[in-house]
C-alpha cells in the first residue's frame, strides 16, 4: 500500500504513543510481502527479531555479511536462526568490488571507513531494498545525535519507507524485554560491548561512556551510513573517493 508523505507524517506522530508491536502489526498488514527487517544480530537486536517473528514468522531478515564480524556475532546469528527458524538473507558486497576488497579490503576500515561501509554495508542494503515497500530497523533515538532526530516512519530512497518501532525505547527497556521474555543474549559482555559492529571498528567501552562510544573510535564517524544521507547516494557521489 502506498501512503502520501502527509499521511506518513501524521501516522508517524500517532505512532509516538504506540507500542512497537502495534507498529509492526501495521507494517505487516500494509506492506507484506514487500517488507523486510535488517539486523546486526547483537543483544540489542533480539527484542525486535522476537516481535517480528511473532507477527510474521517468515519475514526476511537482512544480515550484512561484511567479512569483518566478530566470531561471536556469527555464532549468535547461527544460534538464533536455528532456534527460531528465521528467514535470514545474508547480504554481501557487489562482485564488482571483488578486486578492490582483495587488495585493499583488510586495511580499508582504517584508511577509508566511509568507503568501506559503503561497499560492505550501504550498497548491499540498497540493492536488497530495491523493489521493497518498507524496511524495519531497530534504531533508537538515544543512540546517536543523528538518530535523535529520526522519525518512526520516514521515506528514504526510491520511496522506500523506513519503519523504526523501537525509536523511543531506552537501552533499559530493551534489556527489560529480554529479561521478561527470557531471550538469548550475544556472548560478548553487554557491560563492555553494548553496541557491536565489525571487529576493526568496535572496542570495549569504559564505565560511564555512551553505549556507542566504542564504535569507530577516533575515526570521526558515528554511523555506518544506512541511516544517513549516504543511503540515498551512489558511489559516484562526491565524498566517497579513495584517499
Ligand atoms: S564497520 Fe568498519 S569494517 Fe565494517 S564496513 Fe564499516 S568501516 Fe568497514
Amino acid at each position: 500500500m502506498k501512503f502520501s508523505p502527509e499521511e506518513i507524517e501524521s501516522l508517524s506522530l500517532q505512532f509516538e504513543s504506540a507500542s512497537p508491536q502495534e507498529i509492526i502489526d501495521w507494517a505487516v498488514k500494509n506492506f507484506c510481502p514487500n517488507l523486510a527487517l535488517s539486523s546486526s544480530f547483537q543483544t540489542q537486536s533480539v527484542p525486535l527479531i522476537h516481535m517480528v517473528k511473532e507477527a510474521k514468522p517468515d519475514m526476511r531478515i537482512f544480515f550484512l555479511d561484511t567479512g569483518m564480524h566478530f566470531w561471536d556475532t556469527l555464532f549468535f546469528r547461527e544460534h538464533l536462526e536455528q532456534i527460531w527458524n528465521l528467514n535470514i538473507v545474508d547480504l554481501r558486497p557487489d562482485e564488482k568490488w571483488r578486486m578492490v576488497l582483495r587488495h585493499f579490503g583488510h586495511d580499508l576500515p582504517q584508511t577509508d571507513p566511509n568507503l568501506c561501509c559503503f561497499i560492505r554495508k550501504v550498497q548491499p542494503m540498497q540493492k536488497a531494498m530495491d523493489g521493497l515497500g518498507a524496511w524495519i530497523t531497530g534504531i533508537r533515538r538515544e543512540q546517536t545525535e543523528n538518530r535523535a532526530h529520526a522519525k518512526i516512519l520516514e521515506y528514504k530512497r526510491d520511496g522506500l519507507l523506513r519503519i523504526a518501532p523501537l525509536l523511543n525505547w531506552t537501552l533499559d527497556e530493551v534489556l527489560d524485554y529480554i529479561s521478561a521474555n527470557n531471550l538469548p543474549r550475544h556472548p560478548m559482555p553487554l557491560s563492555r560491548y553494548p553496541s557491536i559492529g565489525c571487529k576493526p571498528c568496535t572496542r570495549a567501552i569504559q564505565l560511564g561512556e555512551n553505549e556507542r562510544a566504542g564504535r569507530w573510535d577516533g575515526q570521526g564517524k558515528t554511523e555506518c551510513g544506512l541511516h544517513t544521507e549516504m543511503f540515498n547516494q551512489d558511489i559516484r557521489a562526491e565524498g566517497f573517493k579513495f584517499k
